[in-house]
């Protein structure tokens, strides 16, 4: 019996022991899952919590296709004549209309049928630019070209998969609209993490979520070409907290693969952006200047990511795109397979919504532009219109900055909105670079939160445009400089100046004699520095060459 006893004494007492130490255990891992989540916050930023959550759609639509398109390129391409297409000229889908450049990605037609006309028309909401406007009237049997696929890509070069995508005229969906081709040049040897972006952190916007519902395993198809291409092993997916149903789907597709994972992520606007991106995964902060393929990790925006595969294994050029259609009372959400170039105004009545005493927005609540002309077309970079009767973004009166500091405190970047605003307003270009105006995101939180009603953005950008073109004339000034160095240090070696120099005792005419003069001033100043000379040549020669192909 005492036996027994002690046998339940020390039994009970090894339970007791085993349950502390799992209370433990618990608490330890509450309290790490707490501070994990503490230390991988950004500064600043609005909480979605006092916002409207997006109901997530998870059905996509098609749309008839509208009997005109209108395919707005940019004006920069028309100025080179790279438009390869004349009015009258019959079109197929998929055919080529503009070549692109350094930073601009080709742009092909998205149905078949006739060119009606090429204007060149400014929308006053867009910007202050020009584009020239592609008019295609469709035939209705929307034929296509032969797309040739790269199904065996692994056999190809690098070089040759990344002109392919070029060629599909494939650019980040997610907003900047930088060329992916480029970004994934500059990512080669560099890269060690790739980053899938499906974070919508910006109000009533699905469509990636959709994307990811339907198209999880053509995502995933697409983050091996790129792997492929960048010998990076290490893949990243993150969504928002709440999207469900894309993560069962992408987690039931990475059974297999290993070197893939997703993270979820808290709903915090800017969240998508790639520099809270970087801090939230890895708790890593970019320094000013910098962009993230510095630290080695590349970000691709999901939609990206799926047009990447869609050239590379079907042939396909970026034609279209789903966008989330809603109305800010949420009676009314859709994500719509739309083709580039569609007329918002056709979107709207195909969808059956009602604009009457509404105001369209193409884009996000937060960063989106209001749209006072219909007949403007679905960009490659458009993924939201959002029809509203509300009035926040409605133009306020004006009023003078109070020093609330409420734009500051809340600014991701960590700038000073207010100082820049003050600088801008004043054109004091060395301040406003000094305070990183050119490091602002475009993230709208100011100009939201201030209660003076001060369009902040705007002044930011017209300030980050004058800089610009001061910088575009620094440079083309040096370049200039460079130029007549080296010329002159070419004049000096020619032949022609030896044989004048031989032949000075000869009579010439005041003109030559001068020359000559010159000549040997110029040699004097050879001599004493020749290799400075052989230098600048050098580096003249380098930057003639890129300017030639710049040129081109
Ligand atoms: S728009 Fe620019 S300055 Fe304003 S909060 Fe965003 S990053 Fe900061
Ligand atoms: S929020 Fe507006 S009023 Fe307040 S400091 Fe910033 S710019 Fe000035």
């Amino acid at each position: 019996m005492i036996v027994l006893i002690n046998f339940l004494n020390k039994f009970l007492y090894q339970c007791s022991n085993i349950f502390t130490n799992f209370i433990k255990m618990c608490s330890c891992f509450v309290n790490r899952k707490i501070f994990y989540r503490e230390k991988h916050r950004f500064y600043g930023g609005i909480d979605f919590v006092s916002m409207k959550i997006n109901r997530s759609s998870s059905k996509f639509h098609n749309i008839v296709l509208p009997k005109n398109f209108f395919i707005l390129i940019d004006d920069v391409i028309t100025l080179k004549n790279k438009i390869v297409v004349n009015v009258g000229q019959l079109v197929l889908r998929g055919q080529i209309l503009a070549l692109g450049d350094n930073n601009i990605a080709p742009v092909h037609s998205p149905t078949s049928g006739l060119i009606i006309a090429i204007v060149k028309k400014k929308f006053s909401f867009f910007s202050k630019k020009y584009f020239s406007i592609i008019n295609i009237k469709t035939d209705g049997k929307d034929n296509c070209i032969n797309f040739h696929s790269f199904n065996n890509y692994k056999c190809f070069s690098t070089s040759k998969i990344i002109q392919l995508i070029y060629n599909s005229g494939i650019i980040g969906l997610g907003g900047a609209g930088f060329l992916s081709s480029k970004k994934l040049k500059l990512a080669i040897k560099k890269a060690h993490t790739l980053v899938i972006n499906a974070v919508e952190s910006e109000p009533y916007i699905t469509s990636d979520d959709c994307l990811v519902q339907h198209f999880a395993k053509e995502i995933i198809e697409g983050c091996k070409i790129i792997t492929w291409i960048l010998k990076i092993k290490c893949v990243l997916i993150v969504l928002e907290d709440g999207k469900h149903k894309a993560y069962i789907k992408l987690k039931k597709e990475l059974k297999l693969f290993s070197n893939f994972s997703i993270r979820q992520i808290k709903k915090k606007y800017p969240s998508g952006s790639s520099k809270q991106l970087i801090q939230i995964l890895f708790n890593k902060e970019i320094p000013y200047g910098k962009h993230s393929i510095d630290l080695g990790i590349v970000i691709f925006n999901v939609s990206t990511v799926f047009s990447i595969k869609r050239a590379v294994i079907n042939g396909e050029p970026l034609i279209e795109r789903i966008v989330t259609i809603s109305d800010s009372e949420l009676l009314y959400q859709k994500n719509v397979l739309i083709r580039i170039g569609t007329p918002i105004s056709h979107v709207l009545s195909e969808c059956n919504i009602n604009i009457h005493n509404s105001t369209v927005i193409i884009g996000g609540p937060i960063t989106g532009r209001i749209v006072n002309d219909l007949s403007f077309s679905i960009l490659k970079t458009n993924s939201s219109i959002l029809c509203t009767k509300l009035n926040f973004m409605s133009n306020k009166l004006e009023g003078p900055c109070i020093r609330c500091t409420e734009c500051s405190r809340l600014c991701p970047i960590r700038l000073l909105p207010e100082q820049l605003y003050f600088y801008s307003k004043v054109s004091d270009h060395k301040k406003s670079q000094e305070y990183h105006i050119n490091e602002c995101i475009e993230c709208g939180i100011c100009e939201q939160v201030c209660p003076s009603n001060i369009p902040l953005i705007t002044y930011f950008k017209k300030e980050q445009s004058k800089l610009n073109k001061i910088k575009f004339k620094e440079n083309m000034s040096k370049r200039f400089k460079k130029l007549f160095l080296s010329r002159q240090s070419r004049l000096y070696h020619s032949d022609l100046i030896h044989k004048n120099i031989v032949n000075s005792n000869s009579p010439l005419d005041e003109q030559c004699n001068n020359s000559i003069i010159i000549n040997n001033n110029i040699e004097r100043i050879t001599i004493q520095k020749s290799n400075y000379f052989r230098k600048i040549e050098l580096k003249a020669a380098i930057s003639r060459a890129k300017l030639k192909k710049d040129m081109k």
